[in-house]
């Protein structure tokens, strides 16, 4: 901990579990006061917020499903009911996703739309409401995957919303410069979470852990580490990229690391 981000607020959407957990707690051994947002589960939410502030951080729950007609509204709602009409934000980490796990011959329209609506619309109009509250050289940090690098067809709708997550870092990027708030989006590639555990064992993870240059599955703090960085006022001058976080995965040609 080096208190980089003292004095801070940060939103974490989906930090009830997974990665977004590890991101709330890492901005908060920053010294960042961290709104652990979930969408359904207030069990887990909690349990980050005891972890954190039993850390001695400081932390709160906000609860609202994305993807759903009044959700942005309803978010912001809560995060003025805890903090105030008006609170301020410093670091906005869009993390909350569902997963799709169809090719292209078996989506339906309505899961298209599903996963759009919860990976894309929501933190589009997350920034678009929430921009008056972002500070001047504040951070917008979209996690996005490695699969929009390495072809997966069997998530093409899923990984079409993470390279709808990319380019929307890479424009507002450019909008953003002046006010000094940089955005970017984080890649990880296979990790271990809620997501991945009913196949993450065995030969399939060995087989998952092969991907990376360094042989195992992310951990969900490797992801936090690179989010923090980019939260950090040493990554001032880096936006409208996409940092790769999968551990260097598929590096060499095929069948090489
Ligand atoms: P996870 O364990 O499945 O957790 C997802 C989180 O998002 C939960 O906190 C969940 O809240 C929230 N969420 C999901 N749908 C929501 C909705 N409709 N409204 C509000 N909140 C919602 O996910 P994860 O594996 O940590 O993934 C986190 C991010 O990393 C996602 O953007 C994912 O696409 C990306 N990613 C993950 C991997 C991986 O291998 N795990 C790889 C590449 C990219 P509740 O708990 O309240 O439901």
């Amino acid at each position: 901990m080096t208190d980089m981000l003292h004095g801070t607020t940060s939103l974490v959407t989906g930090a009830g579990r997974g990665i977004g957990r590890a991101i709330a707690r890492r901005l908060a051994a920053e010294g960042s006061r961290v709104a652990v947002h979930y969408g359904t589960n207030a069990d887990a939410a909690a349990a980050t917020v005891d972890e954190i502030r039993g850390a001695g951080g400081d932390a709160f729950a906000i609860g609202a499903e994305l993807g759903v007609p009044g959700d942005v509204e309803r978010l912001w709602a809560a995060f003025d009911e805890a903090l105030g009409p008006g609170a301020t934000l410093d670091v906005l980490v869009n993390n909350a996703a569902i997963g799709s796990s169809e090719p292209l011959a078996t989506t339906t329209p309505e899961a298209f739309d599903r996963v759009f609506a919860v990976n894309v619309k929501a933190p589009f109009f997350l920034v678009q409401r929430g921009l008056d509250r972002i500070r001047d050289d504040g951070r917008i940090i979209n996690v996005s995957s490695g699969v929009t690098r390495i072809a997966l067809p069997e998530t093409l709708a899923y990984s079409m919303t993470k390279g709808a997550l990319n380019t929307f870092s890479f424009t507002l990027a450019h909008e953003l410069g002046a006010r000094g708030i940089t955005v970017n989006a984080v890649a990880p590639g296979i990790t271990d979470t809620d997501t991945n555990a009913a196949w993450l064992h065995g030969e399939a993870r060995a087989h998952a852990a092969s991907y990376s240059a360094f042989d195992r599955v992310g951990e969900p703090d490797d992801i936090a580490d690179v989010v923090a960085f980019l939260a950090s006022p040493a990554a001032r001058w880096i936006t409208g990229q996409v940092i790769d976080a999968t551990g260097g995965s598929h590096l060499g040609a095929a069948g090489l690391r």
